[in-house]
């Protein structure tokens, strides 16, 4: 079983769906994280510009493992696990830049196929409904407001101790999201019979209570 989930930056995707996996004794696959991860292995080979062939070949190359354990994704760097380095705004911006190019979304389109494969699995990105997971059991446009997205991230810095201004993350949030949203490649947007869950308005639980009870529709 696949269930897919698609929305912008702040919308509350990672925990909703990690809760949702957990309900659900599924695994959670953060596709986010694969993009992250990917931007700061070609940004640390100051590879992030290169052109499309060089990025396809540095690819196959780069010592980045990608495994399922536990309740999800595990990332490797040279055989060690990658953590916070990948969830900063710089590597935010990288990010929505490589993620623009052909060569990175064919190789993590295919290694997220891979890693759901014979799974209950929650995943979780921009493409999932569209284009990795169109055929997915059900298929969740997660949104809510500019603001109230703005917030939930600063929250989220100032928990791990990183300083941050708010009205700083709205834009970089309108930015990316602006990036995202009109890009030619994966465009985010619902997929086809997506459902769209607006939570602005709702807490943590009464998403995930709302996203299990159509799961088990
Ligand atoms: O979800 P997260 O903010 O960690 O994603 C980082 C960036 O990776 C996004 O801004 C987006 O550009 C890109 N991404 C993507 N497709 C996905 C997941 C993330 O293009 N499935």
């Amino acid at each position: 079983m696949v269930i897919a989930v698609d929305g912008p930056a702040g919308a509350g995707k990672s925990t909703v769906c990690r809760r949702l996996a957990k309900a659900l004794g599924a695994v959670y696959l953060d596709t986010g994280a694969m993009y992250r991860a990917v931007a700061w292995a070609l940004d640390k080979r100051g590879m992030a510009d290169a052109p499309d062939e060089r990025i396809r070949s540095e690819l196959a190359a780069l010592p980045l493992e990608f495994r399922m354990e536990g309740e999800g994704l595990a990332v490797y760097w040279q055989g060690k696990p990658l953590g916070d380095e990948i969830r900063t705004p710089s590597v935010s911006r990288t990010a929505s830049l490589v993620s623009q190019r052909r060569p990175v979304r064919d190789f993590l389109t295919r290694l997220q196929r891979d890693l759901a494969r014979g799974r209950d699995v929650v995943v979780e990105g921009r493409d999932m409904t569209t284009v990795v997971f169109p055929d997915a059991e059900l298929k969740v446009f997660l949104t809510a407001s500019d603001r109230v997205r703005a917030e939930r991230r600063w929250a989220e810095y100032r928990q791990k101790g990183l300083s941050a201004d708010l009205e700083e993350i709205l834009r970089q949030i309108q930015e990316r999201d602006a990036a995202d949203s009109q890009r030619s490649l994966a465009p985010l947007r619902p997929g086809e019979g997506a459902i769209i869950v607006d939570t602005s308005d709702l807490s943590i639980d009464q998403v995930v209570e709302q996203l299990a009870r159509l799961a088990f529709e």
